[in-house]
């Protein structure tokens, strides 16, 4: 690790050690399977989580989910499959309407059935088989994903990281926002860039990585808000007004 990434690693872990000893550790993505996971990838896009849980419901409500943890691996891969083929072979104008509470419901359909029939063609939807796969590197996985239609970056790395188990770090608007009040981002703001900072500056940790994200998320929701943030009372607020250092 370079000069650069020691300093910046060293500025990421404080406010991840900060945010956790503030809050505790943050169980991100909620979900009963990794399949709901991948389903919940793409119902999120440009929604708020509290559409998604709808939709997911409506799904539930419809046995198109596995239902809960399955007692062995088998199990689980055995209602993984079931649910993921049910959903398939429904019409996509059923699926855009079960799916209406989370928007954008007839594209979200057609992305939701893509990525279904990619999972399927992989591993026959045994998502825990394909996590542990060695003929599937992290990279090879992350470029199939963003070669379907709809599936941007973070998408891919939502289902990377909290479906399959993989070392990729999530960048979404929220990590945007608190990274910028701290001017912790590079200068050439790109997804990819910022995805690179965390993933050379921070330890190779998927479970660091998980974390990490959903105390991004909860700082936001909480503290670190669109508008006005509550920098006073937010636990990161004595850091940022100390005058963090400018990474570039
Ligand atoms: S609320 Fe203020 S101190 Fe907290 S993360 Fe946002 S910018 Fe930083």
């Amino acid at each position: 690790m370079n000069g650069y990434n020691t300093h910046v690693g060293g500025r990421l872990m404080e406010i991840y050690d900060q945010l956790l000893a503030a809050v505790g550790a943050e169980s991100w993505w909620p979900a009963e399977s990794p399949l709901e996971v991948v389903v919940g990838a793409v119902l999120t896009q440009n929604t708020s989580w509290s559409n998604v849980e709808k939709a997911i419901a409506a799904l539930r409500e419809r046995e198109l989910l596995p239902q809960g943890s399955g007692v062995t691996p088998q199990q689980s891969a055995a209602a993984a499959q079931e649910a993921g083929r049910r959903i398939l072979a429904l019409p996509e104008e059923e699926l855009a309407e079960i799916i209406r509470p989370a928007g954008f419901y007839r594209l979200k359909a057609r992305r939701l059935r893509n990525v279904l029939a990619f999972f399927d063609d992989v591993c026959a939807f045994d998502l825990v088989w394909l996590s542990g796969s060695r003929r599937h590197d992290d990279d090879t996985l992350r470029r199939a994903l963003l070669r379907l239609g709809g599936i941007g970056p973070e998408t891919a790395d939502d289902i990377l990281l909290y479906a399959l188990n993989r070392l990729s770090f999530v960048v979404d608007a929220y990590t945007l926002r608190l990274f910028a009040r701290h001017r912790l981002l590079p200068v050439a703001c790109t997804y990819e860039s910022v995805r690179s900072m965390f993933m050379q500056a921070l330890p190779r940790d998927i479970e660091l990585y998980k974390s990490y994200h959903g105390l991004v998320v909860r700082a936001c929701k909480e503290w670190c808000v669109k508008r006005r943030p509550s920098c006073p009372t937010c636990p990161l607020g004595r850091g940022l007004w100390a005058g963090v250092p400018q990474m570039h």
